[in-house]
């Protein structure tokens, strides 16, 4: 089995990497133009081990990802390359339309040369907001409301059109929030450990109520695996793991596991332009392949914890002014 893993350098795409590395012997190609996200070190162990073979590249860049795929032959190509980070789409949106449309449809293109079949990583956020307590299930209307989140609607239409018309081969994944090692410090969880681990107060948006539901980093490789060998094609597939929480539970727990003061170490920030309430799916079709998720909220969020505080030189370049040490990090004027 041959498996080319684009934007496999960032968070979750440098996970999955590792997860096959350790437990399949697969081929295995990552292609990622290492972006402020993407790094080498995530993989740099795998490629030096001559596991990975490694190529720099944007997506977008249609003639080297049509010969890196040429040359390697893979039988899935998965992709989680995108920019990801919803504050930084409210700046500036246009490298969010440049990969996470353009860099789709180029892949799209790519693909029509091969006969890979295209795993595609998008996100429970093209369902925007749910009210009450609704579970969006797979057929649910798309409704985004951030820069980001319509830019990853965007592509996973692109797809479903392209399977119709061109009878490309492909699968989309919803994840829903995932946590774990190897994730940017500007995203929540990490920011919220490197801000108290740097004196700095935990900052929530708004009030804190918003809900989301939190998935550890494995349990997403996992049902990702299942979803190749088990799932079909032109599907779609909810990943959640029903653990719903708030921002501001997530928050108090992780100041409580560093043992810091919930009333004197939280403080509350200007709330995010747009945000959503509430995210919230159903994961029957996925759990119908025979995937759960495994890891707690509690153990998933010791666990992480752990390794930040254990990997400090991994963090420590990345953290900055504005997306990990200010309480307000957009400018609604660009
Ligand atoms: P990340 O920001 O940590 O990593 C993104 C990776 O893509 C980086 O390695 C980056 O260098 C690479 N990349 C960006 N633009 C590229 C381009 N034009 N060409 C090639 N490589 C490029 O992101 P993540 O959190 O690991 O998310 C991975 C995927 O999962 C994304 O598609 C995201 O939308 C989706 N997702 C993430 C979450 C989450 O909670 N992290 C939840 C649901 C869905």
């Amino acid at each position: 089995m041959r498996i080319a893993v684009l934007g496999g350098a960032g968070f979750i795409g440098s996970n999955f990497v590792r997860y096959l590395a350790s437990h399949r012997s697969m081929d295995l190609m990552v292609y990622d133009k290492l972006t402020y996200a993407g790094r080498y070190e995530n993989i740099a162990d795998l490629v030096e081990k001559g596991r990975v073979l490694f190529v720099r590249g944007d997506i977008a860049n249609e003639e080297l990802l049509s010969h890196a795929l040429a040359e390697f032959k893979p039988d899935f190509i998965v992709n989680f390359a995108a920019e990801t980070h919803v504050d930084r789409s409210i700046n500036d949106p246009s490298p969010f339309i440049k990969t996470n449309v353009l860099g789709v449809y180029t892949v799209l293109e790519v693909l029509k040369k091969t006969d890979s079949i295209y795993i595609h990583i998008s996100t429970d956020e093209v369902y925007g907001d749910l009210w009450g307590d609704g579970e969006a299930s797979e057929d649910w209307p798309l409704n985004p409301s951030s820069p980001y989140s319509a830019s990853k609607a965007a592509g996973d239409l692109l797809i479903k059109s392209y399977g119709r018309t061109y009878g490309i081969r492909y699968r989309i994944l919803r994840p829903c929030n995932n946590y774990g090692p190897y994730q940017h410090p500007e995203k929540l969880i990490p920011r919220t450990i490197i801000r108290l681990l740097n004196g700095k107060p935990a900052v929530i948006y708004g009030d804190g109520s918003q809900v989301r539901d939190w998935i550890h980093v494995e349990d997403t490789c996992r049902a990702i695996e299942m979803v190749m060998q088990r799932g079909g094609d032109s599907e779609v597939y909810n990943i959640c793991a029903n653990q719903y929480a708030s921002i501001r539970e997530i928050v108090s727990l992780l100041v409580s596991h560093l043992g810091r003061d919930p009333l004197r170490d939280i403080v509350y920030g200007r709330p995010r332009p747009g945000e959503d309430r509430r995210y919230a799916m159903k994961c029957d079709k996925i759990k119908g392949l025979g995937w759960s998720p495994t890891i707690g909220i509690g153990e998933g969020l010791k666990k992480t914890i752990e390794w930040y505080l254990s990997n400090e030189w991994w963090w420590r370049p990345l953290v900055d002014e504005r997306y990990v040490l200010s309480d307000s990090p957009w400018s609604m004027g660009g």
